[in-house]
């Protein structure tokens, strides 16, 4: 089942480092010899730090082609093990990241109960964004750490697994990305391609649905840019042979009602169980639709979308996300009992100054407010508390009253004077009233699918 391939591109030491920085600074094209040198010699340790932040700096700076994307991604895929499933049932989806971007915890039951095998290897959180792998451990005794030969066993025999990033996994994308999360280089659309395409490519899936976040709490701040990191995401997947599906959707309000990671659970569990949040729902419905689609459990995205429904309402989601979490040693229970998961007993409240519309709740705000309540982290060696968490009692467009509740801040009782000054800091920064109704952003902008010529169309 697995493979370690080696890259398609040959090592070959024709510039120095220097020489390759300077050539990305000038704006030129490197050969993919050259990329793959120097990725591999970052990897081992044999190039410092500052030089691979020079390159990475002129690369956001310049940009890369297309070329060099797809040779920057194959030496960082190469840089661990590659999995190869052979399988066309097999495929995943990735989430560029947002606040209260909860989708995998639907995504993945609901595309498992409709015959998609779901190999999920998620990330932890991210600056103001929360991750997948963390809000799963807030189940107690759920385990993220399976390793690879686990990994793949459990996605042959039951078709659904989740795990943490593993070194063994594009260990290159590690090392790199440490490095642009500290010298202001996330937001490159080459780099951002070739980190998750690396990562996702090594996990054999045969078909990718990648959402894309559009908006003030995303990485890609407007639809153009979006746009353009789809684009390649989509030439970069095709180029290795991959059936892809690229869906903007909106990132300008947390999605859901839920931040936080026991109450992000929760609000998945009452979806699972036919209540919940329409547009969380919806985007979910939307991809995991995707996915049954491009495993060639139907023949289009529609009627992908329509098999996902079937399978919330009849309960089957539900079912196959007790086995996940049972498969993986957790505490299934917390599906009937939430107070097994751990929580925040104190609430305080943001309430409206004012009369009229609701017209924004910025996510970053929010989520960087959740970090100083404990429930993200400040460094790497951060706890997590996944108690804590806010609440959005309403969503952008609501009519409201002055005095009206908007957010629900829990926390515990020692924070009660942060939990207040946050409330404070919230309405003056994270909210806006406008006597006008607001334009609504379309909640799933756009959706393109490619299939791969050497993939079947099933
Ligand atoms: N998610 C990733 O995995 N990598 C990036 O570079 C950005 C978002």
């Amino acid at each position: 089942m697995q493979k370690k391939k080696t890259s398609k591109t040959e090592t070959a030491q024709a510039l120095t480092a220097y020489q390759v920085i300077a050539k990305k600074r000038d704006g030129e094209e490197l050969e993919a010899s050259s990329i793959k040198w120097f990725i591999d010699s970052f990897t081992q340790g044999k190039i410092p730090d500052y030089q691979m932040a020079s390159l990475l700096m002129a690369i956001y700076l310049k940009g890369m082609t297309t070329s060099e994307t797809a040779a920057m991604t194959d030496c960082m895929l190469y840089s661990g093990k590659v999995l190869d499933f052979a399988d066309a049932t097999v495929v995943d989806k990735h989430s560029t990241g947002g606040v209260g971007d909860k989708t995998s915890f639907l995504i993945a039951p609901l595309a498992a109960a409709c015959g998609v095998k779901v190999p999920m290897v998620a990330g932890r959180g991210l600056g103001h964004t929360g991750g997948t792998v963390d809000k799963i451990e807030a189940i107690p005794n759920f385990r993220t750490n399976l390793s690879l030969e686990e990994f793949a066993d459990q996605l042959v025999k039951e078709g659904m697994v989740l795990i943490g990033q593993t070194k063994d996994i594009a260990p290159a994308d590690g090392k790199i990305y440490a490095l642009r999360d500290v010298t202001a280089t996330i937001e490159s659309i080459p780099l951002i391609t070739a980190s998750i395409m690396s990562k996702k490519l090594a996990e054999g899936a045969s078909g990718l649905v990648l959402d894309i976040k559009a908006g003030r709490g995303a990485f890609m701040k407007n639809l153009s840019r979006a746009r353009a990191l789809a684009k390649s995401l989509r030439e970069t997947s095709l180029r290795f042979n991959r059936n892809i599906m690229t869906s903007i959707t909106d990132m300008n309000q947390p999605l859901g009602e839920t931040i936080g990671h026991s109450m992000e659970l929760i609000e998945c569990f009452e979806i699972l169980k036919g209540r919940g949040p329409k547009d969380l729902t919806d985007v979910s419905l939307h991809l995991a639709g995707g996915m049954v689609h491009l495993a060639g459990k139907a023949k289009t995205l529609e009627a992908g979308i329509a098999k996902v429904k079937k399978a919330l309402k009849s309960g089957q989601g539900l079912s196959m996300m007790k086995h996940l979490i049972e498969l993986q040693g957790g505490n299934s229970e917390v599906l009937n009992d939430y107070t097994l998961l751990p929580s925040a007993s104190k609430r305080t409240y943001v309430t409206s100054s004012q009369d009229g519309y609701l017209s924004l709740i910025d996510p970053i705000t929010l989520g960087l407010g959740l970090i100083q309540l404990g429930g993200g982290r400040n460094s790497k060696e951060d706890k997590i508390d996944f108690g804590v968490g806010i609440k959005c009692l309403k969503k952008v467009g609501a009519k409201i009253k002055k005095g009206t509740p908007l957010l629900e801040i829990h926390h515990h009782e020692y924070q009660s004077v942060l939990a207040q000054k946050l409330a404070q800091h919230f309405i003056q920064d994270a909210i806006t009233i406008s006597p006008k109704m607001p334009e609504i952003p379309n909640l799933i902008v756009e959706t393109q699918i490619k299939w791969s010529p050497s993939c079947t169309k099933n």
